[in-house]
């Protein structure tokens, strides 16, 4: 089969999964064409399927190409996502170990113009282009050294191990060993999802409808300063980048959000945010590490309060 042809075969294939045809499709087709070739993979849908492994740096067009070409996924843990945000793939195989890193130019779309400088729709224009350009004009490939972890592997989970937090089971060694627990890593770092430490479906248990709930709150001097509401809000802060965002996420007034704030300078006699005046989005806040020490603290207390309560209602209500 000429090359081109094969091309073509392959770009048909990744745009029936992928929906659309993009230069990111062509991109990607002859980044995992290069990219086999150069480790010494013909079939990696076939007699090679179980050799081969995909490192990933962008979630773009261009990913779905190499998943459709190389038949390696997330699911068959052959492919692996770094959100390094580059264009560039690296092709190991496993048998020879072999890696190589493949990517892509930045200076090929400006290339691409130029090999059909006539045609008016410059899009249509870098598509044509990316199908014939040779390779180096559009790679730059370099052997690089990888090893892969054996939790990272294919095949069977090596363990399941359950969160001493949140009590979700964590799988191929993903957890996480902090003064002699084992957590998972939301409830060790803080997950992508909002107030992960707070969620009361994750922290609450029921038993025949029964639940046990806690809270915390600290006192200064006998008054109450410091609870869940502003805990909320500094993390909004934090997240927003913005009192006046972090308010409105937090349902508070902004006049409201900043008597808080000056109330818990007052009280704590630390600075809790640092405002930046201008910029193209008008200005900003950020938490000081003073405050985000303190947050940080406040909530290991509040974690390990919900933890010690849900398992002292397992232990006393039972099954
Ligand atoms: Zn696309
Ligand atoms: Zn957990």
């Amino acid at each position: 089969m000429k090359s081109t042809d094969r091309i073509e075969s392959l770009l048909e294939e990744s745009v029936k999964t992928h929906g659309h045809l993009c230069a990111g499709q062509v991109l990607g087709v002859r980044m995992s064409m290069l990219g086999l070739r150069e480790i010494g993979i013909e079939d990696p849908k076939g007699r090679d399927r179980k050799n081969l492994v995909v490192y990933i740096e962008i979630d773009r067009c261009a990913t779905d190409a190499i998943q459709s070409v190389t038949g390696c996924s997330l699911g068959k843990r052959t492919m692996k996502f770094m959100d390094y945000g580059k264009m560039a793939a690296t092709f190991v195989n496993l048998k020879t170990g072999k890696s190589v890193r493949v990517l892509a130019k930045e200076d090929s779309r400006t290339k691409a113009r130029e090999y059909f400088p006539e045609m008016e729709n410059r899009y249509e224009a870098q598509l044509e282009a990316y199908r014939i350009m040779p390779d180096d004009e559009l790679f730059d490939t370099a052997c690089v050294d990888i090893k892969i972890n054996r939790e990272d592997m294919p095949g069977r989970p090596l363990n399941r191990i359950k969160c001493d937090l949140c009590g979700e089971y964590v799988q191929d060694c993903r957890e996480v060993r902090r003064g002699g627990r084992v957590l998972c890593r939301p409830c060790a770092v803080g997950g992508y999802y909002n107030n992960a430490f707070f969620s009361p479906a994750v922290m609450q248990i029921s038993h025949n409808g029964l639940e046990v709930k806690s809270k915390l709150w600290l006192e200064l001097e006998g008054q109450p300063f410091f609870g869940r509401g502003k805990a909320l809000l500094l993390k909004a802060i934090d997240q927003c980048g913005s009192i006046n965002q972090a308010a409105k996420e937090t349902n508070l007034s902004y006049r409201k959000a900043w008597g808080y704030i000056k109330a818990m300078e007052k009280r704590l006699g630390i600075r809790v945010v640092e405002c930046h005046a201008g910029g193209k989005n008008g200005g900003g806040a950020t938490l000081t590490p003073e405050v985000k020490d303190f947050l940080e603290k406040y909530d290991l207390v509040e974690k390990d309060i919900r933890a010690a309560a849900n398992s002292k209602f397992r232990e006393i209500f039972g099954r």
